[in-house]
């Protein structure tokens, strides 16, 4: 359904469920249309469960790259501070930004664990069960459980998932989380943020911050565990680690004669731009095709002029030299500038639109930016130069996730040189 599969095969999670699916794949062929429903319902059960994972996993993610922010604008002001402590107080508006986000995330947490009761109960047909994980734990030896999947249960509940529970109502704390936040300067540099001792606990004054349990930590080992606890699982139930498929909604909607369209356009990977179509054809028939944007454009750049400039400058790696104010501090080299502005093709190398403003020579305006800026090392190269519209310039110079996004325009750049590399030889 709607999920990234990235985040989950990057990190090793819920493989055992990329079995699982594939399981039910192999399951449907040859049976009655009956069986059928009853199959694809556990499948669709699966991927709910893994739309709630991802965006757990995406919230975990996130308040982790904020957390390494917090840590960056420190050291920024590191230089003129007393540090003759261990901690400081910290606070920032990125730090409130994430606190906010504490909420969603237990949330999606807790979902997901209803969710997977759901696959369980399914699987082992019992169904005389609460519909929550936390009512379930409470009896858990009335249901027909076998002996090691209540194991795993208890397992789990211990570890992590009673305390996902007792946070049900964090909110009501976050003024006195954001007061007990600080920046740890030993043995690492790291931002921890206490959670209370006794969350259920609704008076300011009585709650407690002995435990020392550092939000992010216990976030990522709870999600981790959960990890564990469904892999275990789908591990008695038999089914072995594989890597998960992007799945893709297919929504064929009205089919109209007498007219070519598209219906469907899906992403399967958003670096390289590459997708499906699904197109009905005149006579209302149904084609699948598949789209890569990359290729297209490299198709249509990789004339013989462009592959000779392209020649000249690939291995250029120059350190940029100062020069007297020329728009930004440093001057680009001639020939790479033009490479870029050939390879961009008017269009933004970033969000990929047309520009809409042209240059004194009528062609089409584009900024060009470094990827790694030159103070911190970044060099003249067409690796590192890319042009962008303004709306993109400033999305990044703003950007409190600046080093994500440059991370990903690199990865775009770099698969783009590679494509055309196989043109040039
Ligand atoms: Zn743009």
């Amino acid at each position: 359904m709607y999920y990234n599969v990235n985040f989950f095969n990057q990190y090793n999670l819920f493989q055992n469920l990329g079995g699982w699916l594939e399981s039910i794949a192999s399951k449907v062929n040859g049976r009655n249309p009956k069986d059928i429903i009853e199959i694809i319902n556990q499948k669709a059960n699966i991927e709910w469960f893994l739309f709630r994972a991802y965006s757990g996993i995406y919230r975990l993610l996130s308040m982790e790259e904020s957390a390494r922010f917090c840590v960056q604008q420190f050291k920024m002001q590191k230089p003129s501070l007393s540090l003759n402590t261990e901690r400081i107080n910290f606070w920032s508006p990125v730090l409130v930004d994430m606190v906010i986000d504490f909420n969603p995330f237990l949330n999606s947490m807790r979902i997901m664990q209803d969710y997977f009761l759901k696959i369980i109960k399914k699987e082992t047909s019992i169904f005389n069960v609460p519909r929550s994980f936390n009512a379930v734990m409470k009896n858990l030896n009335n249901y027909k459980f076998k002996e090691d999947i209540k194991r795993e249960f208890n397992i789990y509940w211990k570890k992590s998932g009673s305390r996902i529970k007792q946070y049900r109502d964090l909110e009501q704390h976050y003024q006195g989380i954001i007061d007990h936040t600080f920046l740890q300067l030993n043995p690492e540099e790291k931002l921890v943020i206490y959670l209370p001792d006794n969350p259920q606990e609704r008076s300011i004054n009585k709650t407690s911050y002995y435990l020392k349990i550092d939000a992010l930590s216990f976030f990522r080992k709870a999600y981790f565990d959960f990890n564990e606890f469904a892999v275990n699982i789908a591990s008695i139930f038999g089914y072995k680690p594989k890597k998960l498929e992007q799945p893709f909604p297919i929504k064929y909607g009205e089919i109209i004669k007498g007219k070519e369209r598209t219906i469907l356009l899906t992403i399967e990977d958003p670096l390289k731009c590459t997708g499906i179509e699904i197109r009905q054809n005149k006579d209302g028939k149904i084609v699948t095709q598949f789209r890569d944007a990359v290729l297209l454009k490299v198709n249509r750049i990789a004339n013989p002029e462009f592959l000779n400039i392209r020649k000249r400058v690939k291995n250029l790696e120059e350190i940029p030299s100062p020069v007297e104010i020329k728009i930004r501090g440093f001057k680009k080299t001639d020939n790479i500038e033009e490479y870029v502005l050939f390879r961009a093709d008017g269009y933004c190398e970033n969000c990929g639109k047309k520009s809409p403003h042209v240059d004194r020579n009528n062609k089409p305006y584009l900024e060009l930016e470094y990827i790694t800026p030159p103070h911190k090392g970044g060099l003249n190269s067409i690796y590192n130069i890319v042009a962008l519209c303004q709306d993109c310039q400033l999305v990044l110079s703003l950007a409190t996730n600046k080093e994500e996004l440059r991370n990903k325009l690199k990865n775009h750049i770099k698969y783009v040189e590679e494509e055309i590399d196989k043109k040039t030889y």
